[in-house]
């Protein structure tokens, strides 16, 4: 029996992963499961899988989670601390899907016990890549991209010499704002942000495709993963979401990944990797697509990308702080306290008043280190979010 274990199993990702697993119960055993707020859904998937364990993040809510196991035989548990435990439990495969820099913590104790980490948490390789990926040296884990475009990547660079490569491509929907110009972005509503015309997904990433946002994370989850170096790192707008990722070689070729938008073929890799198996998603008609386009993006009217460009030049911890601050703007714009071209304002100028307090220069990256970075980015943003808030009033 396979040990697995889900981290933010009540979300987008980790009910694609559970409906993947519900297909071979017979050869997995569940150890841990957690979520967030949706207290029915972890503990209706954590009887329905027989989990050791499920854990809520929010210890307010962990009688609400006792309540509803009760009698089931699941061990319940809340908190950060509970969640790193729950981590640490011997797993083989462990799919890292909590939301934002909150996933970090867990994915490093998984990879500290030698797990393999599906990782679809990105913020985690955006604020500590380094980290992450020198913890699954040290302990023999192994990180497995789950983001459609990294795992694009990974499969179009099987068996191949990495130092043969030129560049690759990261493909990018352009979101539901692709074609608007600047001045109907400044004034673009959460619901408008909310409709992506190709992906099915959780709130938050929604909006950070719309803002490219999620673009900007996924050029720095890309140098992280496969050590690439940031002039080498390309993206292009394909509204049609059919070629995730391009690998360009020394030679000439390019390698196009295609697939149905669909999130189960990237987790379902991740799952079966190093070998492939039949997976439930649409096989792609080509004929009928009938046209495949790519354009540059705008990076005028997108500038997470530029800003993107200019974390990986500054290293350190400026990826920390880009996500932390990108993560506080986020709630700010889901409250209705910015507009949707104030979220890169606000990272730009946290990115700034820390890289002139000498905040983005950490030496060897820790936890703690990050999470310091992490936790004064969200302060700076706070204080600029009320400020621009003031001068509004
Ligand atoms: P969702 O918002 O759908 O789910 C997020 C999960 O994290 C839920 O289980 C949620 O619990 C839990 N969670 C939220 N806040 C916290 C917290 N502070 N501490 C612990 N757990 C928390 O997100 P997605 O599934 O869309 O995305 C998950 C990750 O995968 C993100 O990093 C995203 O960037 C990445 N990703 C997602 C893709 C997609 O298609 N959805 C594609 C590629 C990458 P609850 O809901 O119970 O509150």
């Amino acid at each position: 029996m396979r040990r697995i274990s889900i981290f933010g199993a009540t979300g987008s990702i980790g009910q694609a992963t559970l409906d993947l697993i519900g297909r071979e119960r017979e050869s997995c055993h569940v150890v841990a499961l957690s979520g967030g707020r949706n207290i029915a859904r972890l503990a209706r998937d954590a009887r329905a899988f027989g989990a050791e364990i499920a854990v809520t993040a929010h210890e307010e809510l962990l009688e609400d989670l006792r309540e509803a196991l009760a009698g089931s035989g699941v061990e319940a548990a809340a908190g950060r601390e509970a969640l790193r435990e729950a981590a640490s439990r011997p797993a083989e495969w462990v799919m890292s899907a909590i939301v934002g820099a909150a996933g970090l913590a867990p994915g490093l104790a998984a990879l500290e016990q030698g797990a393999t980490l599906a990782l679809a948490n990105k913020e985690s390789l955006v604020s500590a890549g380094p980290l992450l990926m020198a913890t699954a040296r040290a302990h023999g884990g192994t990180v497995l991209p789950v983001d459609s475009e990294h795992s694009a990547i990974f499969q179009a660079l099987l068996g191949e010499d990495i130092s043969a490569v030129e560049r690759v491509i990261i493909t990018a929907s352009g979101g539901p704002f692709r074609d608007w110009p600047v001045s109907r972005l400044a004034r673009a509503t959460l619901q408008e942000a909310l409709n992506h015309p190709n992906w099915v997904m959780g709130q938050r990433i929604t909006i950070d495709s719309a803002s490219m946002f999620n673009k900007a994370l996924e050029i720095i989850e890309a140098r992280e993963l496969f050590g690439f170096s940031p002039g080498q790192i390309e993206v292009l707008v394909h509204p049609e979401s059919i070629v995730h990722a391009l690998v360009g070689f020394r030679d000439g070729a390019l390698m196009a990944h295609m697939g149905a938008p669909d999130m189960r073929h990237a987790i379902g890799f991740a799952l079966h990797w190093p070998k492939r198996r039949e997976l439930p998603v649409a096989r792609l008609d080509l004929a009928q697509l009938g046209q495949l386009r790519f354009e540059r993006p705008d990076e005028a009217r997108f500038p997470a990308l530029r800003l993107a460009r200019e974390v990986m030049a500054a290293g350190g911890l400026a990826g920390a702080v880009f996500n932390a601050a990108k993560e506080a703007a986020l709630d700010a714009f889901i409250a209705g306290r910015i507009g949707f071209m104030d979220m890169a304002v606000v990272v730009e100028r946290v990115l700034a008043e820390m890289s002139s307090a000498g905040g983005l220069d950490g030496g060897a990256p820790t936890l703690d280190k990050v999470m310091a970075a992490d936790h004064l980015a969200r302060i700076k943003a706070g204080e600029i979010i009320a400020g621009t808030n003031r001068q509004e009033a």
